[in-house]
């Protein structure tokens, strides 16, 4: 069965322009993917689509007739959208097992809405993520910026916004520190493996002052300090289910370990998530 990679992150992480990199990676082994755009408000799709939202809902359409704002719209055309999970499904399971003999696709690429909270947190996101989960081994890339991640506290921010997106989507998660290119994201590694390097990272920063507390009056810094160094070791146990990559959407580099972390997980999922999800179906 062809494995479904769901990507999702902050907007502006980098979402589509990792799926156009993997997309040609693919291409290139001569194992094209399955697309799916799930974003209704991108103007341009820097790849082709076997699937696009914008096909069957006009964004702006949807604004004017519900009087709605950007987010609004973004929400209900993904909920107007989820109403044909079924078909797409449908599509899908044809694709995975071809009657004509063609060759089976091996990976469905899902790119989703720049504003991660209207996919991670909406039904209609709920919806469709259950829904492929139900048929195909589904993993969630989770792509992270990794220039503006580059500080103790935005790092821990983000740390914890994956937590959430983990524990809401209950599927395997793949970390993508993207952005290589720009700045090298070993330092992330380090402070997700080596609790100590972390806390060095913080003496850092609070040294710095980097947390804006009062220097000599022990403010704002110091309680910034102890309340990150809890959250890192609180979150000690969440990183052991993680994969964790870095790669560069703009180069390239790092796509060969995200493909060995997605067959991991996918692994995984089969083993762990599938009985789960069978026991409560
Ligand atoms: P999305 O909102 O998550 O879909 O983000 P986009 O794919 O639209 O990318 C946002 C911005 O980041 C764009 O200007 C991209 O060119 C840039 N970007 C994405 N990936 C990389 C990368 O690996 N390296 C660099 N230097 N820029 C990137
Ligand atoms: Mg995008």
């Amino acid at each position: 069965k062809p494995t479904a990679i769901v990507c999702v992150g902050m907007a502006g992480s980098g979402k589509t322009t990792f799926m156009q990199r993997i997309n040609a990676h693919l291409h290139g082994q001569k194992e094209p993917p399955y697309v799916i755009n799930l974003d209704p408000a991108v103007l341009n799709v820097p790849f082709e689509s076997n699937i696009d939202i914008r096909d069957s809902v006009n964004y702006k359409e949807v604004m004017k007739q519900y009087n709605l704002g950007p987010n609004g719209g973004i929400l209900t055309s993904l909920n107007l959208f989820a109403t044909k999970v079924d078909q797409i499904v449908g599509l899908l399971d044809k694709r995975a097992a071809p009657e004509d003999g063609k060759k089976p696709i091996q990976n469905i690429l899902v790119d989703t809405p720049g504003q991660i909270e209207v996919f991670v947190w909406s039904a209609s996101g709920q919806i469709l993520l259950e829904s492929l989960a139900s048929s195909f081994p589904t993993v969630i890339a989770y792509i992270i910026d990794t220039p503006r991640t580059a500080s103790t506290s935005t790092f821990m921010s983000n740390m914890l916004y994956a937590c959430s997106i983990l524990y809401k989507t209950k599927l395997p998660m793949i970390l993508v520190f993207n952005k290589a290119d720009v700045k090298d994201p070993s330092f992330a590694k380090d402070w997700m493996t080596d609790y100590d390097a972390f806390s060095e990272a913080l003496h850092a920063d609070e040294a710095s002052n980097a947390f804006g507390g009062v220097e000599g009056e022990g403010g704002g810094s110091g309680y910034m300090s102890s309340l990150l160094n809890s959250m890192s070791l609180m979150l000690e146990e969440f990183y052991t289910h993680l994969s964790v990559v870095g790669v560069s959407s703009m180069t390239g580099q790092g796509v060969d370990d995200f493909f060995s972390a997605v067959r991991e997980k996918a692994d995984e999922f089969n083993r762990d998530y599938l009985p789960e999800l069978e026991r409560k179906r």
